[in-house]
């Protein structure tokens, strides 16, 4: 069965967000809610408001709007009678759910697909006074907030659900929705809440017991443990104190009397006082952690409940768990170990004690915590690089007895690669095959049963059936020397050794967030121009040579790739990019220019774009505003009206589904754009001068900063050719030439240092 027309009723967080992504793959959706009293579509209107939030961009495109239809439950409920699939996302009350599914059940064809977004409702509880064909029809599709975003699908079936709807909801799920589906028994809170609430729970609590601060506590229970940077009370705050107590409260309702969260689950008085006092977190404007008037950070004293300033935190044991991994936290005796060991140990306990009652393979759980809760890796995985023996030999110490699945893995792992094939252990000393859906490869798990053919610590490649993978795999993906080297290296084996192409890929939260600015840095500081300048050489080499390769390149970005990390985007023959990916070239916002070809790609890109042939002054000018204002572009659509991506470019909703369709594009050359870059009839002094004066009016009218108007100029430089004679040729070497002239000229000025240090000592972007 294909779904082509979907109906979202409950247009809330959730239900807005499911039909966002309906959209975003070219469905038609409609959105119902309640009937408002005034506007009858009033609800559902909020919802669509929600998801034109440009922080958080619920739609791909405006394209993607017009697939949404708004509606409400009195007047359009007979759009149900010819939808394919129903998602019920209202409210969490039985009675609401149930009432609606006896309205359901007189309306839809009888095998329109229904499901619910239940949080805590088993399936059981939800149709237990439906008819057989209804039940049969009926599953838990739960999706994670933000829809678009996040992306875990946990998938209940009913004992009397039809496999075949289990299956047609998994593929249109994953394929087109773009999820990575979780298969779930209907147990309570399925995985990843059941697991990720007990964390969040377990840290709250223990750093209370410890006395830890907010502060210290995110500072741990964090990047450290590779977990989101918010920590425990900053997503406490995220996502609202009221609603996660709500959440805790209603899982205390729903899991059994002895199960292990119940320890965490009593409120805090501070908390209750919080919520009281409308402190409920970022929505409200102030919860753990809130701007005071000046715009200031700051914490919430959780001894007398004052607000004092949230001076930056550097806890020498979370830095070397970041360079040691999680283990070293876990060896530290100071009140920031035994808060590590208390929270790892007890999580990690508890995952490995709800196997078998929640399934037989570990693989779910990590799965449901990496996807829906965005850590790195999932407890399975953490127990393993933290090794079993030494875990069991703490908790020994502690005279505390390992759930029995943790007990049987003992001299062992959760996870083993066999040659081709990773494995994963089952109850009862038994091994099971990493087995995904057909097309879909994670390189995370490929490269556990590969050997890299050259590697260092920021990049490998990998030989994949005769094509080169380059994986960049350092922190945020930051590119030096070295990343550069390696991704030569592969380009050249390609063509010494005959393999068949060249990707750069990785399987991390983003490809690359550009060039290590640290690295710059220690240039400058030792006032190394030289050295920074064949840096930057060996960078645009390195890019030329990948788009002027006699082989096939494709880049296969996900998450973010932005300053030097697009660059080495923009020079592979093809781009195949996961659909949330979020590109552009940002160097401006630390008072640089793109030097990596990238000024030089943008302009050629226009110039193709608008095809100007000798008048390339309209490319010149949309060049000078992309890189100007650091244009980001929140989806490959988005990317394509920017020029950002060409017509040959793709993208796929599933970002596990890229590595094979690029392996699918190297044998498929005639996907591959050739990089054809004539020389430029620059448009020189003239255009150059427009675009000075332009930069000074704008500084006039308070619209741009000093150095804002300096790195302008320099940008202005570039793409016009600057002071020279309208007309005179430039080659694409000339425009390398120009890049890392006016780098190493911006680089020398102390405001641009400025922005550097910002950046690098604080996270933050300063206008000067
Ligand atoms: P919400 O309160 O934001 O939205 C619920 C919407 O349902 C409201 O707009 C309300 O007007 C509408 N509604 C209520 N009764 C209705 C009816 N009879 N017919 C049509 N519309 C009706 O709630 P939410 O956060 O979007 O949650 C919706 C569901 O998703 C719940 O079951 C919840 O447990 C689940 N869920 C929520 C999250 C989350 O993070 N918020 C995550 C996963 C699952």
């Amino acid at each position: 069965m294909t779904i082509n027309k979907v109906v979202v009723i409950g247009a809330g967080t959730m239900g807005s967000g499911i039909a966002g992504q309906v959209a975003n793959a070219g469905i038609e959706v409609w959105l119902l809610d309640l009937p408002g009293a005034d506007k009858p579509n009033a609800l559902s209107e909020r919802g669509l408001e929600r998801l034109r939030n440009p922080d958080q961009p619920g739609l791909m495109s405006k394209q993607a709007e017009s697939f949404i239809h708004l509606g409400n439950t009195r007047d359009d409920f007979d759009q149900l009678a010819d939808c394919d699939w129903v998602a019920e996302a209202v409210v969490e009350r039985l009675d609401i759910k149930k009432d609606l599914y006896h309205r359901l059940d007189q309306v839809c064809r009888p095998h329109t697909i229904i499901s619910s977004n239940t949080s805590t409702i088993p399936i059981r509880l939800l149709v237990e006074d439906m008819p057989e064909s209804f039940r049969k029809r009926f599953a838990i599709t739960h999706f994670f907030n933000p829809v678009r975003f996040m992306r875990l699908l946990e998938l209940v079936h009913g004992i009397d659900t039809d496999p075949a709807i289990i299956d047609t909801l998994a593929d249109f799920c994953e394929q087109q929705l773009g999820k990575g589906v979780v298969p779930c028994l209907d147990t309570p809170g399925f995985l990843g809440n059941r697991v990720g609430v007990f964390a969040i729970q377990c840290a709250l609590h223990t750093a209370f017991d410890l006395g830890l601060s907010p502060m210290e506590a995110d500072a741990l229970f964090g990047r450290p443990m590779g977990i989101p940077k918010t920590g425990v009370f900053g997503l406490y705050d995220l996502i609202g104190i009221d609603l996660m107590s709500d959440v805790v409260q209603s899982l205390v309702k729903i899991l059994p009397q002895d199960d292990a969260f119940h320890q965490f689950s009593a409120k805090l008085p501070l908390m209750t006082r919080m919520i009281e006092n409308g402190q409920t977190g970022n929505k409200m404007g102030q919860g753990f952690y809130r701007q005071n008037n000046e715009g200031k950070r700051e914490v919430l004293n959780l001894n007398d409940g004052t607000y004092q300033a949230a001076s930056r935190l550097d806890l020498p044991i979370a830095k070397n768990a970041e360079l040691n991994g999680v283990k070293s936290l876990l060896d530290d005796d100071s009140v920031h170990g035994r808060f590590a060991w208390s929270v790892l140990s007890q999580t990690l306990c508890y995952a490995a004690s709800l196997i078998p009652e929640v399934g037989e393979n570990p693989l779910a759980i990590d799965d449901a915590m990496k996807l829906g809760y965005n850590w790195i890796k999932g407890p399975f995985e953490m127990l393993d690089e933290i090794g079993i023996d030494y875990f069991l030999m703490r908790l020994n110490r502690d005279q505390r007895s390992a759930p029995p699945f943790l007990a049987e893995a003992a001299n062992s792992s959760f996870y083993r690669s066999q040659p081709g094939q990773l494995q994963t252990r089952l109850i009862g000393q038994r091994w099971a095959p990493v087995n995904r859906p057909k097309g879909i490869i994670r390189f995370s798990e490929m490269r556990q049963t590969l050997k890299p053919e050259n590697d260092c610590a920021v990049a490998s490649w990998f030989d994949l059936d005769g094509i080169a993978l380059v994986e960049f795999h350092s922190k945020a993906n930051a590119l030096d020397g070295d990343s550069m080297a390696i991704l030569d290296d592969a380009s050249n084996a390609v063509e010494n050794k005959g393999l068949r192409g060249l990707i750069v890929h990785n399987d991390a939260q983003h490809f690359s967030c550009g060039v290590n600015l640290q690295l710059v840095r220690e240039f400058f500081r030792r006032e190394d121009m030289e050295g920074l300048d064949q840096f930057l050489n060996h960078f645009q080499n390195t890019a030329h040579a990948m788009a002027n390769a006699r082989f096939p390149v494709v880049a296969a970005p996900v998450g973010l790739s932005i300053g030097g990390g697009f660059e080495v985007v923009l020079h592979a023959k093809q781009v195949i990019c996961h659909a949330n990916s979020t590109m552009g070239l940002v160097e401006s916002m630390v008072g640089l220019v793109p030097s990596g070809g990238g000024c030089k790609e943008t302009l050629y890109r226009w110039v193709d774009n608008l095809q100007c042939g000798d008048d390339i002054s309209a490319a010149c000018w949309k060049a000078f505003m992309n890189l100007g204002y650091g244009k980001t572009a929140s989806s490959p659509i988005i990317a394509k009206d920017l020029a950002m991506l060409r017509e040959n470019d793709h993208y796929l909703m599933n970002r596990d589904r890229l590595l094979a369709l690029s392996m699918h594009a190297i044998d498929e050359p005639s996907g591959q754009k050739i990089f054809s870059r004539p020389p430029l009839s620059m448009p020189g002094k003239t255009l150059f001068n427009d675009m000075t004066e332009w930069l000074v009016s704008a500084e006039k009218q308070g619209a741009l900063m000093p150095h804002d108007v300096v790195v302008g100029t320099e940008l202005a430089r570039i793409v016009t050719g600057g002071e020279i004679e309208a007309g005179t040729q430039w080659s694409e070497r000339d425009l390398y030439d120009a890049e890392r002239r006016s780098f190493l000229k911006l680089v020398a000025s102390e405001a641009t240092r400025a922005r550097i240090d910002s950046m690098l000592d604080d996270g933050l972007t300063i206008r000067n």
